[in-house]
């Protein structure tokens, strides 16, 4: 093989100012071993997915050897971490750089947990085996759900042992994205940057994230917009399918509006807006319910880097950021019940369709029901396990959406295809996960395939999928994720 027949690489980020990223060594690691390897994303990168099992692609994920065309580069951001400002920046990630595909599409190539960068401040810059599976089978699972989000190629064991509380496997994924601008980068231009090194991050956004966007002056004003709706849709999608991202600090916001960094997520099980799974999250700031307002909040931090852009005067450039701001809600919200609406099979609008939604939802936190799972078994028209079904009030609510149902000129087929399309009948599950991942660090990756396999076709309602919509057996305690290993 050789290099040049695999990766297309550029490196459009390397000639922002030199503030913006730090030429780094690479990290070799002891004996890489390829255990992970996603064709469907090799093949939609046109990638040759025999090549990428070759001892040169190897060296590649494990970050031994830079391709052809590669550079090794850590990126510097800054971010508000649970509400506070930090510098940051990419303290265990290496940008191989920017693969263009055969349609001329632009990703990021990035490894995770390569090692020590400037940007490492006191930890290791590795990452451990759980972890990187972790993040691509979610990652992979968002993707199918439709949820715009980073996404996973391959992930490789290093050989070496990492330590957190015990020592455990260290491995590097290979993360795909259409590009890793963060807020927070965005804030580091802002904190320590000059005007024209700002400018030049934001020229740089449009054209990769919104070349539809006119330079005429209004520019600035329109990449906060763009970005606005992106993230307005992004949050809906999150909320629709009970996404938990528990770590929503800005350098983990992306300006593409794809999902990222996937430390401490996890799906809902039973309805709760108040659902935290992060174990650092002890007052609840990045719970189900509050994930939009934080999306608004850290948008305002966006808004606020941008600002001697949008105009000469402050108080002028204020005002039209602020008016931007607030359409946010509004945007989210539209979103959100039109997926809500989706999911009930509901193709036009009624007033009165708000209540029936949040009447549901009440009903459903009240009775404990699974959030999944309900939507699912509304779609197949059976009754779930929970007492939800056989609630009364709950009954009640079925005559009402049934009636609704019969309100719009839509045959029972196209109704019930509608909800098949927007309700999953498979997510990935906390237990299951934990499950292929335990299976993968005892060196069988046979369940985590599997996993995989299933939740790439969470619309399909295949009876192969049945086993994965069981809830996790009861146990002591609320389930718990931890970041940062
Ligand atoms: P996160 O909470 O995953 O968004 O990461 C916050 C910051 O910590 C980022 O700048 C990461 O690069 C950095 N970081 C996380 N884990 C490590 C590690 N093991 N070594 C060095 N830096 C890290
Ligand atoms: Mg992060
Ligand atoms: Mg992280």
């Amino acid at each position: 093989m050789t290099k040049e027949t695999v990766w297309n690489l550029e490196n459009s980020y390397a000639e922002l100012p030199d503030k913006f990223f730090s030429i780094i060594d690479t990290n070799p690691v002891e004996s890489p071993k390829l255990v992970v390897l996603n064709e469907s994303v090799a093949i939609s990168l046109g990638l040759k997915v025999d090549l990428l099992r070759q001892e040169d692609a190897l060296e590649v994920f494990a970050g031994n050897m830079l391709p052809k065309g590669g550079s090794s580069l850590a990126q510097a951001y800054a971010g508000h971490q649970f509400g506070y400002f930090n510098m940051l920046g990419d303290g265990r990630a290496l940008m191989v750089g920017e693969h263009i595909t055969p349609e001329g599409k632009r990703f990021d190539i990035q490894l995770k947990g390569s090692g020590r960068t400037p940007y490492s401040r006191g930890g290791d810059g590795r990452a451990a085996l759980g972890p990187m599976l972790r993040e691509y089978i979610i990652s992979e699972a968002m993707h199918a759900l439709g949820v715009p989000t980073t996404r996973s190629l391959a992930v490789v064991t290093t050989g070496e042992s990492i330590m957190r509380e015990t020592a455990l496997p260290g491995a590097i994924m290979t993360r795909v994205a259409s590009s890793h601008l963060r807020v927070g980068t965005f804030e580091f231009a802002s904190k320590w940057g000059t005007l024209d090194e700002l400018r030049a991050l934001a020229d740089y956004s449009l054209k990769r994230h919104y070349p539809e966007v006119k330079f005429d002056g209004n520019q600035y004003l329109n990449l906060l917009k763009k970005v606005i709706e992106q993230q307005a849709y992004l949050i809906s999608k999150w909320q629709l399918v009970g996404f938990i991202h528990g770590v929503m600090n800005t350098d983990n916001m992306t300006i593409s509006g794809e999902t990222i960094d996937y430390g401490p997520c996890a799906f809902m099980d039973k309805y709760d807006p108040l659902t935290v799974f992060s174990s650092i999250d002890r007052e609840g700031r990045y719970a189900y319910a509050n994930q939009p307002r934080i999306a608004g909040w850290n948008l305002a931090r966006f808004a606020e880097t941008l600002l001697p852009l949008l105009d000469d005067e402050q108080e002028k450039a204020v005002e039209l950021a602020q008016e931007v701001l607030y359409g946010f809600s509004d945007l989210y919200h539209a979103n959100y019940f039109r997926g809500m609406r989706s999911k009930l099979g509901l193709y036009n609008e009624e007033k009165e369709d708000q209540s029936l939604i949040e009447e549901l939802l009440s009903l459903m936190a009240h009775h404990k029901a699974d959030y999944t799972n309900t939507f699912r078994s509304l779609t197949l028209g059976n009754k779930d396990c929970s007492d939800l079904f056989e609630a009364e009030d709950f009954k009640t609510w079925l005559q009402k959406w049934e009636e609704r149902k019969t309100r719009q000129p839509k045959s029972k087929e196209e109704t019930l295809q509608l909800m098949r399309n927007n309700n999953p009948s498979i997510i990935p599950r906390n237990h299951r996960v934990e499950e292929a991942i335990q299976a993968a660090e005892n060196g069988d990756y046979s369940v985590l395939k599997r996993l995989h396999h299933v939740l790439s076709m969470p619309y399909d309602y295949l009876p192969e999928q049945e086993e994965y919509t069981q809830l996790p057996p009861e146990k002591e305690g609320p389930y718990r994720t931890f970041c940062g290993t």
